[in-house]
């Protein structure tokens, strides 16, 4: 469903299915908050991650929220994080490239080198966002991401709980059952913020050269890497090996 679907918000069946979902997912992140301190948000500004990043706030969870500033985002979600400084009120922990790594990257291949090869679009993301990820992990004992089992045939069977062994922590995906349907029902129904990218077509947002609007009737995730064939489409951030769990974000 490439745009932001449209929600009939006096409809019983979803208002009672989303009822029950937020009843769930907030008893995830509580239990989060509560048995795995220091916990994170790794917050990619997306749809989903402003429903969690509202569920916590509202909880007032002791759960932080950080993201990745790639230097590559489009204006719309720099402007986002802005927004939701306001309204949230507090600072986003935002993490940063290495400069000696991308300065590094960019005099050996070039600026806009992702799109040359796999490998060299990898050793970007690497760079941009798998290094600073780490930093961002370092210490906490739990991550929590907004990925939903729906959001593509990779996402099926994805668990709401795993141990990310990459990392050595554990992983938690409160909206894993989650519909798009609720999600923007969520938003909709408490006026949560969004990238307004959403309303030009973009479901899944990424660094902008990386990223582009999609046609009704593509999938969810066909505007990320658009160049690439879709099973090497993710960027390291999640990885599914025997008992974890990939995705790119
Ligand atoms: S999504 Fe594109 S610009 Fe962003 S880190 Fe990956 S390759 Fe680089």
């Amino acid at each position: 469903m490439p745009a932001i679907p449209s929600i009939d918000l006096d409809d019983a069946a979803l208002r009672a299915s989303l009822a029950r979902k937020i009843e769930d997912a907030t008893a995830l992140l509580r239990r989060v908050a509560a048995e795995y301190r220091p916990a994170a948000l790794a917050n990619s500004l997306g749809a989903e991650d402003m429903v969690l990043t509202d569920l916590i706030h509202r909880e007032r969870l002791d759960i932080d929220n950080f993201s990745l500033d790639t230097g590559r985002l489009p204006a719309e979600t720099y402007e986002l994080i802005a927004v939701a400084e306001r309204r949230y009120g507090r600072k986003p922990s935002l993490y940063y490239p290495r400069h000696e790594l991308l300065e590094a990257y960019v005099r050996a291949h070039g600026i806009n080198a992702f799109y040359q090869s796999v490998e060299l679009r990898k050793g970007c993301c690497h760079a941009r966002k798998v290094e600073p990820l780490r930093r961002a992990l370092a210490g906490k004992k739990a991550w929590i991401t907004g990925l939903r089992a729906r959001q593509s045939a990779t996402r099926a069977g994805l668990p709401r709980q795993v141990f990310d062994e990459v990392h050595g922590l554990e992983k938690f995906n409160p909206l894993a059952d989650w519909t798009e349907r609720e999600i923007w029902a969520y938003i909709r129904l408490n006026d949560v913020p969004y990238n307004a990218l959403h309303d030009r077509f973009y479901p899944s947002i990424g660094c902008a050269p990386c990223t582009r609007a999609v046609t009704v009737g593509e999938d969810i995730r066909a505007g990320r890497w658009w160049w690439e064939l879709p099973e090497t489409k993710e960027c390291g951030l999640h990885f599914r090996g025997q008992k974890t769990d990939d995705r790119g974000q």
